[in-house]
C-alpha cells in the first residue's frame, strides 16, 4: 500500500518535472532563436545603415564597394546568403556561401525574396521621415530592429532559413530620394552551421565550455521539415512569415525520469519492506505491551481485594461481599463469624515475626479447609479474621462449624525452624437480620460476641444473640459461650 502510494507520488512528480523540463527547454530555445534573429538584423545594419552604402548603392552604383562590403558581411557574420536589391527591383548582388556575384536580374514576383522586399518597403514607407533634401528614417538612432527590419523564417533554395531584410538608410549626413528603398536581405539556414553555433559543438570535449558560454548544449538538436514521429519528443515548431508550418527543432530532452526510476524503484521497495517490518515490530510490541498491561491490571485487581500474606480476601472484599449480601434483603439471611487468634503475640515474641507470619498462613489454610464453599474467609488485619456464611444455617450447624474451626486452629502448627506454635481461636457469631440490619450493627454484634468468648477464657465461641442479653443483665457471661468441650458433649 505504502509502496504503491510512493510510486504514484513519484510518478506524478516525475511527470510534472519532465513537463516543466521540456517547457523550460523550449522557452530557452525560443529565446536563443529570437536573440539570434535580432542579431541577424543588427549585423545587417553595419552595412545597411550607412551613408557610405546609401552613396554607393542608391545615389550611384559602386561595383567595387558592393563586391567588398557584401563579401565582408558574409565573411564576418557567417550569413549563408546575402542579397542586395535596389529600389528599382533589380537584384544587384548575391552572396552564396563561398562567393559573391554581381548580377542585374529583375526581382521575380512570387518568390520569398520578393515577398520580403515588399514587406520592407511597407515598413520603410511607414517609418521614413522627411528631412531637408530628401528622406531619412526615424528610428535610426535606436537599436530596436522592429521599426526597419522584417525578420523571421522562410524557405530559401528549398531550405528553411532564418532571414532578415532591412532597407538601406543613411546614418545622418546624406538623404534618400523619394521612392522605394534599396534592400539588403541576409539569411542563415537552420540546418547548417548556425545550429552548431547556437548549441555549441557537442562532439568536442568543450560541450561544458559551450554551455557555460551561453550555448544551449541540447543533445541531438536538429531542425527537420517533418514533425517528430514520437509525440513525446520535444519539438519547437517554426512557422514562416505567412504563418505556414516550416518544420521543427527537435532534441533529446534532459528529462530525469529515465535515469531516476532505476534508482527510485529499488529505494521505494527497500523503504516499503523496512516500513512493513517496522510496522510489524510496532504491532508486536503493542500486542505484548497490551498483554502485560492486562496482566498487571489483573494483578492490581487481585492485590486490591486480597491480603498479600495469607492470600485470603481482605477487608475491602469482605465489606463488599457483606454489602452485596445485605442488598439481597431479608429473604437471604447470612451469618458472620468474627475470629481472633488467642495468644498470637506470644508466637511473635517467642519465635519472631517471621514465625508469626507462618502461623497466619497456616491459619488461613485451615480456615479455608474448614469453610470450603460455605462462605468467604477474610483476613481483616493482624490476627483478626472473619467468615461470611452465605446461607441461613441452623444454630446447631453454626455451632458445629465454630467448634470445627476452634479445633483445627488448636492443632499445633509446625514452624520452619523446627519449633511448634500453639495458639487458639475465639469466635463471635452474628446473623442477619436478627443481630443487626446494617454492616456496622452486625459487625458490632459479632465483636461483642467475640469479646464475650475472650472473656470466657479464649478457645471459645459465642452467639451475639446470647451475649446481648448476657451483657445487659448478667455479670457471668461465660455460660453463653461454648468451646470444644461441647463438641465432646
Ligand atoms: P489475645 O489472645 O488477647 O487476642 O492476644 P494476642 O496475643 O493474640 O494479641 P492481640 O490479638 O491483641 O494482637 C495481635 C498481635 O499480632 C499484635 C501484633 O504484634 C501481631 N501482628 C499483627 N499483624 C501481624 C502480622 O502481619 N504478622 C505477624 N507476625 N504479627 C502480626
Ligand atoms: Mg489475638
Amino acid at each position: 500500500m505504502s509502496a504503491a502510494s510512493l510510486l504514484f507520488v513519484g510518478f506524478v512528480a516525475s511527470e510534472t518535472s519532465d513537463r516543466q523540463t521540456v517547457q523550460s527547454e523550449k522557452q530557452l530555445l525560443r529565446n536563443v532563436l529570437a536573440h539570434r534573429l535580432d542579431l541577424l538584423s543588427q549585423e545587417q545594419l553595419s552595412l545597411a545603415r550607412s551613408d557610405h552604402t546609401v552613396a554607393s548603392l542608391v545615389h550611384s552604383f559602386d561595383v567595387q564597394y558592393v563586391r567588398q562590403s557584401v563579401s565582408a558581411q558574409w565573411a564576418n557574420y557567417g550569413h549563408n546568403r546575402t542579397v542586395v536589391i535596389t529600389g528599382d527591383r533589380i537584384i544587384r548582388a548575391e552572396s552564396f556561401d563561398d562567393y559573391t556575384h554581381l548580377t542585374s536580374a529583375p526581382l521575380e514576383s512570387g518568390t520569398a525574396i520578393e515577398d520580403l522586399f515588399r514587406q520592407v518597403q511597407t515598413l520603410y514607407m511607414a517609418n521614413r521621415v522627411r528631412v531637408p533634401g530628401g528622406f531619412g528614417h526615424r528610428s535610426l538612432q535606436s537599436l530596436d530592429t522592429d521599426d526597419f527590419a522584417v525578420a523571421g523564417y522562410t524557405v530559401l533554395d528549398n531550405r528553411v532559413a532564418m532571414i532578415s531584410a532591412v532597407p538601406v538608410m543613411p546614418d545622418g549626413r546624406t538623404t534618400l530620394p523619394d521612392g522605394p528603398a534599396a534592400v539588403i536581405v541576409s539569411a542563415m539556414f537552420l540546418d547548417g552551421g548556425m545550429l552548431r553555433d547556437l548549441n555549441g559543438d557537442l562532439t568536442s570535449d568543450n560541450a561544458v565550455v559551450a554551455e557555460l558560454n551561453g550555448a544551449l548544449a541540447y543533445e541531438e538538436l536538429k531542425f527537420a521539415r517533418s514533425m517528430p514521429d514520437l509525440p513525446t519528443t520535444p519539438a519547437l515548431e517554426i512557422r514562416g512569415l505567412d504563418g505556414t508550418l516550416l518544420g521543427a527543432f527537435q532534441w533529446q530532452s534532459r528529462t530525469q525520469t529515465s535515469s531516476i526510476w532505476p534508482t527510485v524503484v529499488p529505494v521505494i521497495f527497500v523503504l516499503s519492506v523496512a516500513l512493513a517490518i517496522l510496522a510489524f515490530g510496532i504491532a508486536w510490541r503493542i500486542g505484548r505491551l497490551n498483554a502485560s498491561l492486562q496482566l498487571s491490571e489483573a494483578q492490581n485487581r487481585y492485590l486490591a481485594l486480597h491480603d498479600s500474606l495469607s492470600g485470603l480476601a481482605n477487608r475491602l472484599q469482605f465489606n463488599r461481599a457483606l454489602e452485596t449480601a445485605l442488598k439481597s434483603g431479608a429473604d437471604t439471611p447470612f451469618t458472620i463469624l468474627q475470629c481472633d487468634l488467642d495468644k498470637f503475640k506470644a508466637v511473635n515474641d517467642t519465635y519472631g515475626h517471621a514465625a508469626g507470619d507462618e502461623v497466619i498462613k497456616a491459619v488461613a489454610q485451615r480456615f479455608t479447609a474448614a469453610i470450603g464453599e460455605k462462605g468467604l474467609v477474610a483476613r481483616l488485619g493482624g490476627d483478626e479474621f472473619a467468615v461470611l456464611i452465605y446461607a441461613k444455617l441452623p444454630r446447631t450447624t453454626l455451632r458445629d462449624l465454630a467448634v470445627l474451626m476452634i479445633r483445627s486452629i488448636k492443632e499445633p502448627i509446625a514452624l520452619e525452624g523446627g519449633n511448634t506454635a500453639h495458639i487458639g481461636l475465639s469466635i463471635g457469631i452474628a446473623s442477619f437480620p436478627g443481630d443487626g440490619k446494617d454492616p456496622e450493627a452486625l459487625m458490632a454484634a459479632a465483636d461483642r460476641a467475640l469479646y464475650a468468648s475472650k472473656e470466657a477464657g479464649r478457645g471459645r465461641a459465642a452467639f451475639a444473640s446470647d451475649t446481648a442479653t448476657a451483657d445487659a443483665g448478667s455479670a457471668e457471661p461465660s455460660n453463653t459461650t461454648f468451646g470444644i468441650e461441647s463438641d465432646a458433649a
